[in-house]
């Protein structure tokens, strides 16, 4: 008798996405001819860059002949991207070798994927609020008890409040994998190099592993943040990264991304490249590496035309982001974030939850944004507004939240 994965019935999650879309449906249907404007979602929208669509297609064509045709190829990825990936992070003043780097068809399935390598009884820490994928992966894996009030059991929460500028105190019991987004979604916030210390000391000390989430990095504009956990002494010893094309270059729907897994990390149980060899045997077994045509399509993405071209579409989500903060704050709201990530991280007035904001905005403004609470229980009080949007979207979006919010 076939019998299901109960891991699946504990999940809470699921549920921020379809309840928005939900709401949103049920006030058009109430509201004939009324548009909503959605500063909701955390997609791109603006099309690809030219370099970027040259590469796709040379590489297209060239499956089309006999010399340019190739198969399966590695599953960590090409040679050449995984190189220039490692130059990316020369860029950055960190070390990354390009045996340590595999690409994968984007951030989210290696946030989720990486837990496979670790202990089933690993104890997790995660930031509160978070990227929804870090926790739904390991309660269905099995590393949590039931959701209570909207906290999984036997999971470490990191608040990440406006007390500590929105990135954790270092835990204060023993954990064994911590995940660490920054730039982070939801909140916008950019943890500090000394704050990555903390953490690299704190799983030096303990033998556990960061898996750091660096898909907000090209949105970095103060250069003494840092843009990768490698720019941290030892972080070899003790991080994974993980980043995408996706938002950096548009690639949401062409889908590539990588995770770099250090031969020098060293587990409780495992001296150095053990963790590396299980990530490669994972990788060999399940998965058949990035499509060719997409990574021929990251190679040109970070050639030096490709990266100038993706800095003015990251320029112009950023001064979109600029937009919207300057509005609300115009209007007299506390707003964080959105000067080095593309998320605004809005206060909700005093007495009013985060699911009673969105309604307000949804009605009154005809703004759909993301409410906080949907990320974890720190993110009650707060909401979401993210700058991914065609600008003239977002000018009417605030023109709107400037003449119909009522506070
Ligand atoms: C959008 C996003 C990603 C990107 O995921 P892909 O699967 O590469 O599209 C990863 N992490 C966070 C926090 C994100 O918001």
């Amino acid at each position: 008798m076939a019998r299901i994965n109960s891991n699946y019935s504990k999940l809470a999650a699921g549920y921020l996405f379809p309840e928005i879309a939900k709401r949103t449906r049920e006030f058009l249907a109430q509201n004939e001819g009324v548009t909503v404007m959605r500063l909701g979602i955390g997609d791109t929208t603006e099309h690809l860059c030219p370099t970027i669509v040259k590469g796709l297609q040379d590489e297209v064509a060239g499956l089309g002949t006999s010399d340019g045709y190739s198969g399966y190829g590695n599953s960590e990825g090409i040679d050449p991207l995984r190189q220039a990936v490692a130059d990316l992070y020369k860029g950055f003043g960190a070390e990354v070798k390009m045996s340590d780097v595999w690409i994968s068809d984007g951030a989210k399935p290696d946030s989720a994927n990486i837990q496979s390598i670790f202990s089933a009884d690993s104890v997790i820490a995660v930031q509160d609020p978070a990227y929804p994928v870090y926790v739904d992966s390991n309660v269905i894996t099995g590393r949590t008890g039931e959701s209570k009030d909207g906290c999984y059991e036997g999971l470490v929460y990191m608040p990440c409040t406006e007390e500590n500028g929105f990135f954790p105190e270092i835990p204060s019991e023993k954990v064994d994998l911590i995940y660490i987004c920054s730039p982070n979604n939801p909140t916008g916030a950019v943890a500090t190099k000394e704050q990555l210390k903390g953490f690299v000391d704190y799983a030096r000390k303990h033998k556990a592993i960061i898996i750091y989430d660096s898909a907000y990095a090209a949105f970095i504009t103060d250069d003494s943040l840092p843009r990768s956990i490698y720019e941290i002494e030892g972080a070899e010893t003790c991080a994974i990264e993980i980043n995408s094309f996706s938002k950096y270059a548009g690639f949401t729907g062409v889908r590539l991304g990588w995770c770099i897994v250090p031969a020098a990390l060293e587990v409780e149980d495992g001296g150095a490249g053990k963790l590396h060899a299980l990530w490669g045997r994972r990788q060999n077994t399940f998965f058949n590496g990035a499509s060719n045509i997409v990574q021929a399509g990251g190679l040109a993405a970070l050639s030096p035309e490709g990266q100038k071209e993706c800095g003015e579409l990251v320029s112009f989500y950023l001064e979109n982001a600029r937009i919207i903060k300057d509005c609300l704050e115009g209007v007299g709201l506390t707003c964080f974030g959105g000067d080095n990530a593309p998320y605004i991280w809005m206060k909700t007035p005093e007495g009013i939850t985060s699911w009673e904001f969105f309604d307000k905005l949804l009605t009154e403004c005809h703004v759909v944004g993301t409410p906080g609470a949907g990320f974890g229980p720190s993110g009650e009080g707060y909401f979401r507004l993210s700058a991914f949007g065609h600008r003239e979207n977002v000018l009417k979006a605030v023109e709107s939240i400037k003449s119909n919010l009522k506070l």
